[in-house]
């Protein structure tokens, strides 16, 4: 077993969230019983998911299925008519592929390709998981109540304050800050409230084998780019992080 320790250092403020309506903000995760205010451990393993689909490219079953029905333009009409589903994962793949799964017609032939060119599972399932297989890597956290967050104020059209980002660190990277013109979901006084922190996550990864700690070194390095954000509002430069990994050797 290899035991990496993984520090994520927000540079900008995150909301691990869900929109509560009727009081028009957004509010921190607190899970059933609403005591404390945490980050889901699925929420962390989406993170390295998602940049080790992006660290893997075409050879992840996940950015080739998204791409090719891009590229199909079929992406919200393969829904209506025909029956059969449409496959997100390797998982999926392979019970096509044992007859298992009924493929929606208009996408038969590019599952068929996409059959031909990957090797599944990929590096991606095979380290993280997928609907038919467990991963190699497991997601310790060393307390999960660690998260103390506060509200945030996000005024409407304006971008987030200074202090709030060093420049440096975001260069390269450029934000809207255009919020949806919804009378429904704005505060008479124009601001819409967002729990947000920027408390630093620390966690393990349990990687059984050399390739699982590979791509989760991988997928750090992006995060620590900037290039993979955590939680919501993304786009309006919420959740950058820096990230750091080392190994522990007991
Ligand atoms: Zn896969």
């Amino acid at each position: 077993m290899i035991k990496l320790k993984i520090s994520l250092i927000p540079v900008t403020k995150y909301s691990v969230g869900v929109s509560a309506p009727k009081e028009k903000r957004t509010v921190f995760y607190s899970g059933l019983y609403r005591k404390n205010k945490f980050i889901p451990p699925s929420t962390i393993k989406g993170l390295l998911r998602s940049a080790a689909v992006q660290v893997e490219g075409d050879r992840s079953c996940e950015f080739k299925i998204s791409k090719k029905l891009l590229e199909m333009g079929e992406s919200n009409s393969v829904n209506e008519g025909e029956s059969g589903g449409i496959p997100s994962n390797c998982g999926d793949l392979q019970n096509v592929l044992e007859g298992n799964m009924e493929v929606h017609g208009k996408v038969k032939s590019m599952v068929d390709e996409i059959l031909r060119t990957l090797t599944i599972p990929c590096r991606v399932c095979r380290v993280f998981g997928n609907s038919r297989m467990r991963g190699k890597a497991r997601i310790v956290f060393p307390n999960l109540r660690d998260s103390i967050v506060g509200p945030y104020v996000l005024p409407i059209g304006q971008s987030m304050p200074r202090r709030t980002f060093s420049i440096r660190d975001v260069k390269d990277l450029q934000f809207s800050y255009e919020l949806a013109q919804n009378k429904e979901q704005r505060n008479p006084d124009g601001i819409l409230r967002v729990e947000a922190t920027d408390a630093t996550i620390e966690f393990f990864v349990i990687c059984e084998d050399e390739e699982c700690k590979e791509l989760v070194k991988e997928a750090v390095k992006l995060i620590d780019q900037g290039l993979i954000r955590l939680g919501r509002y993304k786009s309006r430069g919420f959740g950058i992080l820096k990230a750091n990994i080392e190994e522990i050797r007991d």
